[in-house]
């Protein structure tokens, strides 16, 4: 679109091109890749997809066109061996709706990259020196990594002359301070091999803390957060005055909270145990603590619905995945709690967190002494918009917020490009 502008009499008129605005945010997975078309004049959403088993058979391809009167969501299943085979399968659904992506409205494509080191600590436009960093980033994260490196590959043979921006998952966290990023162990080891504590979901944190001070009337540098990111995988994070200094993810995203398929804390000692006594090898531990543990291992359903379901229905093991599930979420607000010193604020976002309020109730139950209550109407209000749970004195808000990574992403990525 372009806008006419006053001409002068007897000249042609002068078209001014309009600012590109819109903003496509890749999250590229190893056989998956999510994509969001964004308006960023007003955040709008114009379009959202997803493509799912890239490079093997059946692959699938649903795209929802979200802009004016949102039509049906379509599909196409046809093979696609890689994920430049996805990508221009997305870029012709885009094309039909009139968004293609040759077009000059387009400012940019905003990439989430999982890992970005103690390097990446800003959202950072990609060159070649920008890849080989990530690259060189794939030994602590060798599964998150090499996909986001696929999708950025081929997003830059398709607007090669378009910048491309990669916003790291770990950036909000690179504030902590080394006595909360560092293991205890010996030093030099840790050091050769970038052994600390990353962190992870960062830009739902830094999105959610910040919509949580907007909420409280305030800005985020005069209140302190304690964030907790409860999807399938789930992290808390401790946020001072806007600024991340604790979070419950580690090197990797096993650490901390239970989640629906990694077990978070264990003793490092478990692995030992079973290399000795049950024979098993690095690579079965790995798959045990990341796909056969937290709520799926302890009853063997990830799905917070289906947990309480069979919960209401007796089921002991729903019951007590739950409650370990609920304690290990209590001890974390706890500590951030003695970390922060003084809280404003106690948020729940993603899929449990903004769906489940028996888990919200119960993660704050027993902590008035702390200024922590849930008011029991307010949290069973089922809603979208970011809200408090908390009675109206109450000295720590308890709040919902969405958390929209997308968004972030988007936001963060064109906030970069137009300088
Ligand atoms: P991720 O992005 O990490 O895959 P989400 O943030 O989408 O995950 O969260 C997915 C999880 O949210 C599901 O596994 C389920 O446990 C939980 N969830 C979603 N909807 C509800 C609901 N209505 N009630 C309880 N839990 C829900």
């Amino acid at each position: 679109m372009t806008s006419p502008s006053p001409a002068a009499e007897g000249s042609p008129p002068v078209i001014a091109p309009l600012t590109p605005h819109r903003v496509l945010v890749l999250n590229s997975g190893s056989s998956s890749l999510k994509y969001q078309l964004l308006d960023m004049r007003d955040s709008s959403r114009l379009a959202s997809g997803l493509v799912e088993r890239i490079g093997e058979r059946g692959s699938r391809l649903v795209h929802s066109p979200l802009a004016g009167g949102a039509a049906e969501p379509r599909e196409r299943t046809e093979p696609m061996a890689d994920h430049t085979a996805a990508l221009k399968a997305v870029a012709e659904e885009l094309a039909a709706d009139g968004l293609g992506l040759d077009s000059p409205q387009l400012a940019a494509i905003g990439h989430r990259v999982v890992h970005g080191g103690k390097h990446f600590t800003e959202p950072t436009v990609i060159d070649d020196a920008v890849i080989a960093e990530i690259e060189r980033l794939i030994p602590v994260a060798p599964l998150h990594n090499p996909a986001n490196l696929t999708g950025i590959r081929t997003a830059r043979e398709l607007r090669p002359d378009l910048p491309q921006v990669a916003v790291f998952d770990t950036a909000f966290h690179t504030t902590m301070p080394e006595a909360a990023a560092r293991y205890a162990i010996d030093a030099a080891t840790a050091d050769a091999h970038r052994i600390r504590r990353y962190g992870f979901h960062g830009t739902s944190h830094a999105y959610v803390s910040r919509r949580t001070a907007a909420l409280l009337g305030k800005d985020p540098s005069e209140v302190n957060v304690i964030v907790l990111h409860l999807g399938n995988g789930a992290s808390a994070s401790a946020v001072r005055g806007g600024v991340c200094v604790e979070t419950s993810m580690g090197l990797t995203p096993l650490e901390g909270l239970v989640m629906g398929t990694r077990s978070g804390d264990v003793d490092p000692a478990v692995v030992f145990h079973l290399k000795r006594v049950a024979g098993m090898d690095i690579d079965e531990v790995d798959a045990l603590l990341n796909k056969r543990s937290g709520l799926v291992g302890l009853c063997g359903d990830n799905d917070m619905r289906e947990i309480r379901r069979r919960i209401d229905e007796g089921d002991e093991a729903a019951r007590l995945a739950f409650d370990v599930y609920v304690h290990r979420l209590k001890k974390y607000i706890g500590a951030y709690y003695a970390v922060l010193g003084r809280v404003d604020a106690v948020v729940f976002t993603a899929g449990v967190g903004e769906n489940a309020a028996p888990v919200r109730e119960a993660a704050v139950a027993g902590l008035e002494e702390l200024g922590l209550v849930v008011d029991a109407e307010l949290n069973a209000v089922r809603s979208g918009e970011p809200r408090l749970i908390s009675p109206a004195r109450a000295r720590v808000a308890v709040a919902v917020v969405p958390t929209d990574e997308e968004l972030e992403i988007a936001t963060q990525a064109y906030a970069l490009v137009r300088g």
